[in-house]
């Protein structure tokens, strides 16, 4: 007689709770598989936020890690934030034109001195924020590139000057006011100002290690003189140019800027003006330029005659 299949004696209520264990487990396997996959897709996630560059509190302690040496940080770091510049870079920094890359962008809008000169008495470029290196930097500065004559003629700066708004409407005016008349005087017109020197990062005077220029605040500006319309150039501190231009001249400039430095000053203004804005105690202001007489006022040895033996 044939033995009974195992499957003949297994009774059906058997076979209901295997089938239901089977679904169980087939549950809990699927719930595993879920949770598994949601771990995963969650994981960049916080890798990510993780990655993200915090901004760094200014009491913060340094956070470089010390088991890491400095290559090995800087990899690790360029990997996560792209090349890295070392500081000693940004310290040795010394170009104007790059450091104001650094600063922000320019401003939003327009500075009331701005909206004051701007196509009416100048043509002036708004100039990002000058920003170090040191104690050097000035807010609002333009780009000035000619003055606006009140009969819409046009005297320009050559090279364009770098200052800040306020200085630049000074020197607009100067140009408008003053120099205008003075030359007017001599039977001619304004056609360009020799800008020998505005924005500059310096010590007073080049010198090394002096207290900051006002160049250095583009507060100032060095002029050599004016081209004339006649194609004449009228040197402030020439003595083959009208003495008493030059003598006009420096009792305007003087009225309008607080320091005017020329001959006679300190040795380092011979060949040119400086004039500035700089504010002192009191409103104490510095006017040092000699205005040296014509050079045909010198009495001068007689030449010799060429027949004379
Ligand atoms: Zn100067």
């Amino acid at each position: 007689m044939p033995r009974p299949s195992s499957t003949n004696i297994i009774p059906m209520g058997a076979i209901t709770r295997v089938r239901r264990l089977f679904f169980q487990h087939l549950f809990v396997q699927h719930l595993f598989v879920v949770v598994t996959v949601l771990t995963c897709a969650a994981a960049p996630a916080f890798a990510r936020e993780k990655a993200l560059p915090k901004s760094k509190p200014a009491a913060a302690p340094p956070t470089a890690p010390a088991q890491l040496s400095p290559a090995a940080a800087a990899s690790a770091t360029e990997r996560k934030h792209g090349p890295v510049v070392p500081m000693e870079e940004f310290a040795a920094e010394s170009d104007p034109s790059t450091t104001s890359r650094v600063a922000d962008s320019k401003p939003e809008e327009p500075s009331a001195c701005y909206t004051r000169i701007a196509d009416r008495i100048a043509v002036i470029q708004s100039l990002a924020e000058l920003a170090g290196p040191g104690d050097c930097g000035a807010t609002d500065v333009v780009k000035l590139e000619a003055v606006i004559m009140p009969d819409k003629s046009r005297v320009t700066l050559t090279p364009p000057a770098t200052l800040r708004c306020t200085m630049a409407e000074v020197v607009a005016t100067w140009v408008r006011e003053d120099l205008t008349a003075s030359v007017a005087a001599l039977g001619s017109a304004i056609r360009n100002l020799d800008n020998y020197a505005s924005y500059d990062c310096r010590g007073r005077n080049r010198i090394a290690g002096a207290k900051i220029s006002e160049h250095g605040m583009a507060n100032a500006i060095d002029v050599r003189g004016i081209h004339l319309a006649n194609g004449k150039f009228a040197g402030f501190t020439d003595r083959n140019f009208a003495f008493d231009f030059r003598e006009t001249v420096r009792k305007q400039t003087c009225a309008r800027f607080t320091t005017v430095l020329g001959p006679g000053s300190d040795g380092h203004h011979e060949t040119h003006i400086h004039v500035d804005l700089a504010e002192r105690r009191g409103g104490y202001r510095l006017c040092q330029w000699n205005v040296l007489a014509a050079v045909d006022e010198v009495p001068l040895p007689r030449p010799r005659p060429q027949e004379a033996p």
